[in-house]
């Protein structure tokens, strides 16, 4: 029986990107599939010259026909392979520091994963498995998880859209252990509760981290905006940073409902708190209309472009919310504006927000430019990961 495993041959100049260890394999690459590989399954991945380029796992569903595990010929793809990746992807992130128990322990294709998220809060590890190679080894990743981090229980998050560009069904549900009501977290001294079975993504934006300690450092004595606050980390970080009034926006009842009860388990002053279920876009008016002014406002809306094809009416979005928002801004007042659109890139989120100011007749300046906290590093091969980019502004 011939077990060679099968190969995917590119078209002729195809295998640049391969070279530049950039691990998608796009369908418009590939020349042909020789053998007969299920979805996947690992494919050696061939110039037109049949020189190696990568150990990729396969996908006939998608456009992204292939995504590279290793680029090194003496690799096999297999048990031990996939474990002294992931060892090597909490490794270097070290233990969290400060008394916090909350990271990410894997970030997909920028930690040799392609596919694979895994974040860690405290006790419990939420997954995302969102490539089929990564789907291929899913009875490999929760055991791996909790024996290499100790983690009682590993719970499935699978509920996303970027799977069905995979072909694969959205799937949820505990993989090892119990997951019983939310897990307690710490995050620069405050406790969140998350809700790992029904919150948004994997059930907390660990990628703010940093910029939430910001958002903390400024708020003293601060009238605070935070618009589309989710289950409040901004909220919590400027009420412990002493903040004199935080006003809270989102249009989901549960992630306000969260909030709140964050502030109660941290025995902050929920006076100081206030709670509006309201859309940012009309809500920023009529602050306006009221003649508001706050002293630091964050804007941390969802992705506003998915894809490309999204980005001129994304860009129309986040011009609104920031001029309004630039607007509101009492003298010296602090803005802090982020996009997780990937498609949006650093640049043009800067123009765009540098038209806003235009628009609104205000002088601000660049006091920073913000990203996403180290456990969300991106491989410098793989651009595409850059989803994260803010900017830190302050009224003259
Ligand atoms: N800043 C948060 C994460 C924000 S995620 C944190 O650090 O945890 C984006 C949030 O925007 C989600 O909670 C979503 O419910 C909310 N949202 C989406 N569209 C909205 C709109 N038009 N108005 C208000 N909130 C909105």
């Amino acid at each position: 029986m011939n077990t060679r495993p099968a190969r995917l041959v590119l078209k002729p100049g195809r295998e640049k990107s391969l070279r530049h260890r950039h691990p998608w394999i796009f369908s418009g690459a590939v020349e042909s599939v020789e053998g007969d590989p299920a979805k996947g399954d690992t494919v050696t991945v061939i110039g037109k010259d049949g020189a190696f380029l990568a150990w990729a796992a396969y996908c006939p569903d998608s456009q992204i026909r292939a995504r590279a595990w290793s680029f090194d010929a003496k690799d096999t793809i297999d048990e031990a392979f996939l474990r002294s990746r992931l060892k090597a992807s909490i490794d270097r992130r070290g233990a969290p520091s400060g008394g916090d128990d909350a990271m990410r322990l894997a970030h997909g294709e920028s930690d040799g994963l392609p596919g694979l998220i895994a974040d860690r809060y405290g006790d419990t590890i939420v997954v995302q498995i969102l490539s089929a190679g990564a789907e291929k080894w899913r009875t490999l990743w929760a055991p791996l998880l909790a024996d290499l981090t100790g983690a009682k229980a590993v719970y499935e998050r699978s509920d996303v859209e970027v799977r069905v560009l995979e072909g694969l069904p959205p799937r949820t549900g505990a993989l090892l252990g119990e997951v019983k009501g939310p897990a307690r977290i710490r995050e620069a001294g405050i406790a969140y509760d998350v809700d790992v079975v029904g919150g948004q993504k994997t059930g907390f934006y660990l990628d703010q981290r940093d910029n939430r300690a910001l958002a903390g450092s400024l708020a003293s004595g601060r009238d605070v905006l935070n618009a589309f606050c989710y289950t409040g980390g901004f909220t919590l970080s400027a009420l412990k940073g002493g903040a004199k009034h935080v006003m809270s926006l989102d249009t989901s009842d549960e992630a306000l409902a969260l909030g709140r009860h964050n502030v109660e388990i941290n025995s902050l002053d929920g006076s100081r708190a206030e709670w509006l279920a309201a859309d940012v876009f009309s809500q920023l008016r009529k602050f306006r209309d009221q003649n508001r002014k706050f002293g630091l406002i964050v804007l941390d809306p969802p992705k506003f472009a998915p894809t490309e094809k999204h980005v001129a009416n994304a860009a129309r979005a986040y011009k609104d919310i920031n001029l309004w928002a630039m607007k509101l801004l009492a003298p010296g007042g602090h803005l802090l504006t982020f996009s997780c659109s990937g498609a949006v890139s650093a640049d043009l989120f800067q123009k765009i927000v540098a038209g806003a100011a235009a628009d609104a007749r205000v002088d601000l300046q660049v006091r920073g430019h913000l990203g996403p906290s180290a456990d969300h590093a991106v491989s410098i091969h793989f651009p595409e990961g850059e989803y994260l980019k803010g900017l830190w502004l302050q009224a003259s």
